[in-house]
């Protein structure tokens, strides 16, 4: 890694013919660096970095000086360079670009004073062979002569907004010598400062408290299923007075933090948009979509906000349900959209996958728009942040993508936690730096050479390691062509059985070879990935005659106490993006345990329930097949195993997501073939509900009542979570009850192989469902009163799992004292 040479160093991959400039010979040197009286910050540290590393490769020390002499290294804008006459068109670099020039004996680094000249210094080190991979891990060579070919070469970034966003990629030093600029990087005044957004994202809720709002005016918030809600609401965009509160809130960000130069105006992050008259107007009005009325609001801002603050940007979200660009209006000069592939797969490049076709149209509908397009890209498991994520290919060929449609930002989002500690964090920082510079950048040979100065000896296992992660997902022949999913479990079919045992084995031999602790540390926590995977397999619940529990319990307590205790040592805070590790451990603690079971069995099905997992039926089996009806959850799901199964649960509204919680127990007088579950709310709902056999289908009644004094509000609704084998090969079927017959497929082209869907009305099922093979092969059913039934929600996904959810809602009643409401529900298989 450090190589001691003499030679002419020669890696400049063009430039013009004439003399070199020898900066140094035999560790001797005549330079200086000049710099201007009137240096920046970032500079005069340009010229000390330069200074310093120009020692490590040469061993000659270049004093820094504002003086012209008889040879000079000239780093940013001066009166010795500007006697040289090289008419350099600062103007036209920017703040950012810069340009490399030998000219006469000298050489010319100069560039945009706020961080162009900086990022010409780095440049020319990487040409003399450094590299920061990551903090701590650097290659510079060392030669005693260092000399120049004849160079004229400008560069300028490819995007103005660049951020990898990992912990590891905080480091001040590593950002700018790097040269990345967003707002996670520790950069100061000295590194040339950085982008500054306030507030980041999702800031509706700070933009319009409804703390502060909501009491007294309700109409600014979302009409959503007919009541205005403080409760995951988005705002009413269309109300005149929101646009008001809105104006005067970013005016107040603006003299609160004067260093920001871009603010967000953005959805939070959930669904609820407005359903008034006047915001669906507007959204017929724009094809349809909801960010017709998000983006006339936000322009509607930034026309108020640049009367006083031209310089300032206002930035909003293209996410969820507004990604989908609007027909008619355009986003303003001042407004940057930061449009979300948060659906996509993130195993092949986007214009080549058929589940990232929606995608590649929208960005090409908004790429029409606007010309100052951002993207917030997604690059890491927000599930399990350990997890393999052969994403290199994909992000290789689209930050390229981006570039060709215009885009000018890119926010790279991984993992940001106390502990860091993603799966490949520095690597994919250090790649997405180079590509956020330059997308021309030989992503390959990047990668070997990260993988050389990382690993070391061990680099050749680990580079086989990375291949073969990314084989699991390239196009046949060159692999098996899984797709991979942001929140992807370590049940993802690209995790397979061989593919975790060969990376076993790479990651052991790689252990052998380590030749150092640092490399040996490295490797084991390269290791963890997969070794979660293994763990959590061994988590999965099964039945025991009356138990449901692990296989091995105790031994699985002892793994994972190892392994979190592993993790400690690595520093590592969040295996997730939704909790830190300390929740997990609780949430093991309470939720990993032999649970009391009950079996109903008859000739064709045989089912388990535990009624206290909420009273959860968790396995139906088909004796005929030997086939299990019900989606078994990952044994990593938060949770586990309180999850997924039939359940039935009260609820005070159709919107409202959490349903009361209930205290279920087994009442007296089961048969083989029949049990009564009895639920319990704090205030007050009583739930009582029979399960019986009948021929290959279990039945169920279900009655609610209001045991407490006050009336309430009440619903009831039951969910089964399905099992349909690949769902490409299968439709959801039924008959309205306005008569028609629906048959759809789940997976469509053009669109994500996942969603959801609601039905009300004369569009609802009347009576029955099903989930069919549409080779005609087996159907799983779900048949109930339709005159209880009020709504019936399915969503699917077929995203490295292949996972049906059927509801079906009660109508919605006031429970006097003593009142009750019932929903009865059959599933089988036909
Ligand atoms: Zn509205
Ligand atoms: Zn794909």
């Amino acid at each position: 890694m450090h190589a001691r040479t003499t030679a002419l160093f020669f890696v400049f991959t063009f430039g013009a013919f004439g003399a070199n400039v020898t900066l140094a010979q035999n560790g001797k040197s005549g330079y200086a660096i000049v710099i201007g009286t009137d240096a920046s910050p970032s500079e005069r540290h340009a010229a000390e970095e330069l200074q310093n590393f120009f020692e490590q490769i040469s061993g000659a020390r270049l004093p820094v000086s504002t003086h012209a002499g008889p040879r000079m290294v000239l780093v940013g804008d001066s009166a010795p360079l500007r006697a040289l006459k090289l008419d350099i068109s600062f103007r036209d670099l920017g703040p950012e670009g810069f340009v490399l020039k030998t000219a006469g004996p000298h050489l010319v680094i100069a560039g945009g004073r706020l961080r162009g000249s900086m990022y010409g210094v780095y440049t020319f080190l990487e040409k003399l062979g450094c590299r920061w991979f990551a903090p701590g891990v650097s290659r510079i060579p060392r030669m005693g002569t260092v000399a120049v070919p004849p160079i004229d070469e400008t560069q300028k970034p490819a995007f103005e907004y660049r951020e990898p966003f990992f912990s590891e990629a905080a480091n001040r030093d590593w950002a700018a010598r790097n040269k990345i600029n967003g707002v996670l990087m520790k950069l100061d005044a000295a590194t040339g400062g950085k982008i500054q957004y306030y507030p980041f994202v999702h800031s509706f809720n700070t933009l319009v408290p409804p703390d502060r709002y909501f009491r007294e005016h309700p109409e600014y918030f979302s009409l959503i299923d007919g009541k205005r809600r403080a409760e995951r609401s988005q705002l009413c965009l269309t109300n005149p007075d929101v646009l008001r509160v809105g104006v005067e809130s970013v005016e107040r960000w603006i003299g609160e933090h004067p260093d920001a130069t871009i603010f967000s105006v953005s959805q939070n992050d959930w669904m609820g948009w407005c359903e008034c008259d006047n915001c669906r107007r507007v959204e017929q009005e724009e094809g349809g979509t909801h960010s017709g009325p998000l983006l006339r609001y936000v322009n509607a801002l930034a026309a108020e906000i640049e009367k006083k603050h031209p310089g300032k940007l206002i930035d909003t979200l293209a996410y969820q349900y507004t990604e989908d660009p609007p027909a008619k209006v355009r986003p303003r000069a001042n407004v940057r959209i930061r449009l979300c592939p948060i659906g996509v797969c993130e195993a092949h490049p986007y214009g080549q996958c058929p589940y990232s076709a929606y995608f590649m149209k929208n960005l090409n509908a908004w790429s029409k728009i606007t010309g100052k397009l951002y993207i917030w890209h997604y690059n890491t498991n927000f599930a399990h942040y350990l997890l393999p994520f052969p994403d290199f290919d994909e992000l290789a060929a689209d930050i390229p993508m981006y570039k060709d449609h215009g885009v000018v930002g890119l926010f790279l989002e991984g993992s940001v936690t106390a502990g860091g500690g993603a799966e490949n964090a520095e690597l994919r920082s250090y790649i997405m730096a180079k590509l956020l510079w330059d997308p021309r950048t030989d992503v390959k040979a990047a990668i070997d050479e990260f993988h050389q100065a990382f690993y070391g000896q061990a680099a050749p296992p680990m580079l086989q390691y990375f291949e073969w992660m990314h084989r699991q997902v390239r196009r046949p022949p060159a692999g098996l062509g899984h797709h991979i999913w942001i929140y992807d479990s370590p049940g993802a079919p690209y995790l397979n059985a061989d593919f975790i045992d060969k990376a076993a084995e790479l990651l052991r031999q790689a252990e052998s070879l380590a030749e150092n602790d640092a490399v040996r540390a490295r490797v084991r926590k390269a290791r963890l990935g997969i070794d979660y995977v293994r763990l959590t397999r061994a988590k999965r619940f099964q039945i025991d005659g009356q138990s449901y529990r692990p296989d091995d319990l105790n031994g699985l307590k002892d793994r994972w106490s190892a392994f979190v205790a592993r993790l400690g040592g690595f520093g590592i805070t969040n295996l997730s993006e939704s909790s830190r590790l300390t929740r997990d451990e609780g949430d093991f603690d309470e939720f990993v345990r032999p649970y009391a079971a009950v079996t109903l069995e008859n000739e064709h099905l045989r089912v388990h329930l535990v009624p206290e997992l909420a009273g959860r039926v968790v396995q139906i089996l088909n004796k005929r097949s030997g086939k299990e009806l019900l989606y078994q959850p990952d044994p990593s799901a938060k949770q586990y195993p309180n999850l997924g199964g039939l359940t039935v649960s009260p609820y005070s509204d159709y919107v409202t997501r959490a349903p009361w919680p209930a205290r279920w127990t087994l009442a007296a007088g089961g048969t083989a073939t029949e049990a009564t579950l009895e639920g319990s709310c704090e205030n007050g709902l009583r739930m009582r509900r029979r399960l019986w056999l009948e021929g290959p289908t279990l039945r169920t009644q279900t009655v609610l009542e209001n045991l407490s004094a006050e009336p309430v509000e009440a619903l009831l609704q039951s969910r089964w979570e399905v099992d349909p084998g690949p769902l490409d090969a299968a439709s959801l079927s039924y008959r309205t009850q306005a008569g028609a017959w629906m048959e759809t497929p789940f997976i469509q082209p053009g669109r994500q192989p996942s969603g959801s869907e609601s039905y009300a009305g004369a569009d609802q099922p009347d009576g029955e469902w099903m989930i069919a093979t549409r080779a005609g092969g087996r159907a799983t059913v779900n048949r109930f009163s339709k005159d209880q039934v009020a709504r019936c929600t399915m969503n699917w996904t077929a995203k490295g799992e292949n996972r049906v959810g059927l509801t079906i809602a009660s109508k919605r009643r006031t429970l006097k004292r003593n009142e009750t409401l019932a929903l009865d529900a059959d599933y089988g298989v036909r």
